[in-house]
């Protein structure tokens, strides 16, 4: 194509990292190796891009033989990431200057980006099926199970650790919660200390005779949001004794708080509700931050009393570190009338990482000189016509033309994701720079072209370390692990995923 038009422009719109293995164990370095074989003119950071933190970034920067754009990114906390992209780069075209803007989305330091949301979406399939992560408390264990944990330590068949009976005891009572290793610790120092495992009695404890403190654990465990008022009148009892025995046996009644109602089939209430949960995370000020969301019935239960700790999560925020983002339009529109001012020049092309419905956004609010936004992230596949020459159902045509606040046209295009297609747009402009024609649309990457038999070749090594690991196996489902509905609703490949994130939570480092 470039020997047919050797004056086109070639821009990456971001997410270059992540995919498959070739980016899992290569990172960076297998990335931009490739990069580099294509003339880009410049490329824009994803949100992906952070992944592997700014440290994983940067030598990506680094590495790459072209201008990497941004403009939205206050770096002034991250030293190790200034001066190595730019806010727009300028590009001489038939004697004419055109200048390359790049934008990043902005909310890329919040727990928004669809792979993280539906990372959340997953903990919420899974909360769904209801308190997963609580785990087992000394109070819930009666004395038969604590003799069973005693057996699994080492007084049954053969020693084990602590550590080791975790999961034995999930797998012999999969009903139960899990247990954690402090509570198998205190059972086994107590049969040390006093040779049985019975409930020992507090000397604080008040003196209340067991019939009534068992109804009244039973009328709380029946209904948890019963208030500790209507527990003491329903037993007789007055509110401080009621609190006094409910904190004696650690419990509380939840402190209901019905946050969302979540509806089936409903990827945006879904989303809200990620960015309600992500939003408590925020509020909580020391790491590790904790917080139990249960959910019950479609309700979300905040509870004071069962605590989990949910700082994975957070790991997975503070990703971009100290960065801040500024929003899309703003920035654009300051860095493009910039270069109309000091640079002069002809037009503008902006290369967006922040998804469709922001690019229109960013074409809408476009100051003079701005005639194209090449966007990414969303993955939106765009399309002007009836047939479409791969397998994608349009979002929308190709361009889409959006009027700007000036009156201007302003050209949106997308091309999917994964490479599948290469997005392909000719641009016909009057001489004032501004739109006023075009043609194109993106090209399906299917088998009709051949590969390039000398990449193939510099990928074999690679690809030796790939399948090294890749052919590994480690595992097996019985079913298959599918991520079609992984962004708006549940699907066994986030299930599965979901599945080891507790699992790893709730296992004894
Ligand atoms: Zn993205």
């Amino acid at each position: 194509m470039l020997d047919e038009k050797p004056d086109s422009v070639l821009l990456n719109a971001g997410d270059n990292f992540q995919g498959t293995l070739y980016y899992t164990l290569g990172k960076w370095n297998i990335t931009q190796e490739f990069l580099n074989k294509l003339p880009f003119d410049a490329t824009v950071l994803g949100n992906h891009e952070f992944d592997d933190k700014i440290a994983g970034v940067v030598p990506f920067i680094k590495a790459l033989n072209h201008p990497v754009v941004v403009c939205n990114i206050d770096d002034t906390l991250e030293p190790s990431i200034q001066g190595l992209y730019a806010k727009s780069t300028v590009i001489e075209r038939n004697g004419k200057k055109i200048g390359i803007i790049g934008v990043i989305i902005s909310t890329c330091d919040c727990f928004y980006t669809a792979a993280k949301s539906n990372l959340v979406c997953m903990l919420y399939s899974e909360f769904e099926t209801k308190c997963y992560f609580k785990l087992v408390k000394m109070s819930y264990l009666t004395e038969s199970l604590k003799i069973e944990i005693l057996m699994m330590i080492g007084y049954g068949d053969r020693a084990r650790t602590q550590c080791e009976v975790v999961p034995l005891f999930r797998e012999t009572h999969p009903d139960l919660p899990p247990l954690n290793q402090g509570t198998i610790s205190k059972i086994e120092a107590q049969y040390r200390e006093m040779g049985h495992v019975r409930k020992v009695p507090s000397k604080r404890q008040a003196v209340v005779d067991d019939d009534t403190k068992l109804n009244l654990l039973l009328a709380l465990e029946e209904n948890p949001i019963t208030p500790a008022r209507q527990l003491a009148r329903d037993s007789n009892l007055n509110h401080k004794t009621v609190l006094k025995i409910l904190k004696y046996e650690k419990k509380r009644p939840y402190k209901m708080q019905a946050v969302q109602e979540l509806l089936e089939d409903d990827p945006d209430r879904r989303l809200e509700f990620c960015d309600l949960l992500m939003s408590n995370i925020f509020q909580l000020k020391s790491p590790p931050c904790i917080i139990v969301i249960i959910i019950i019935l479609e309700m979300t239960l905040v509870s004071e009393n069962e605590k989990f700790d949910l700082s994975f999560l957070l790991k997975e925020i503070a990703s971009t570190g100290n960065l801040k983002f500024y929003l899309e339009s703003p920035s654009v529109n300051e860095e493009a009338e910039r270069l109309v001012k000091e640079e002069g020049v002809f037009t503008n092309i902006v290369v967006s990482h922040s998804g469709y419905d922001r690019e229109i956004a960013i074409a809408q609010n476009a100051s003079e000189k701005i005639s194209l936004i090449v966007g990414g992230h969303s993955h939106s596949f765009l399309y002007t016509g009836d047939n479409p020459p791969g397998p994608d159902t349009p979002e929308g045509p190709y361009p889409t033309v959006v009027e700007s606040k000036n009156g201007k046209n302003v050209l949106v295009v997308q091309a999917s994701a994964y490479t599948k297609y290469l997005g392909n747009i000719t641009v016909f402009l009057d001489e004032n720079g501004e739109v006023a024609d075009y043609s194109g649309a993106p090209i399906f990457l299917d088998t009709y072209y051949t590969k390039d038999e000398q990449i193939n070749e510099e990928l074999v090594p690679w690809k030796a370390m790939v399948d090294a690991h890749g052919t590994k196996v480690i595992g097996s489902s019985l079913v298959t692990l599918d991520r079609s509905k992984s962004y708006s609703g549940e699907c066994t490949l986030g299930n599965f995923i979901a599945d080891s994130m507790v699992y790893s939570v709730s296992m004894p480092v």
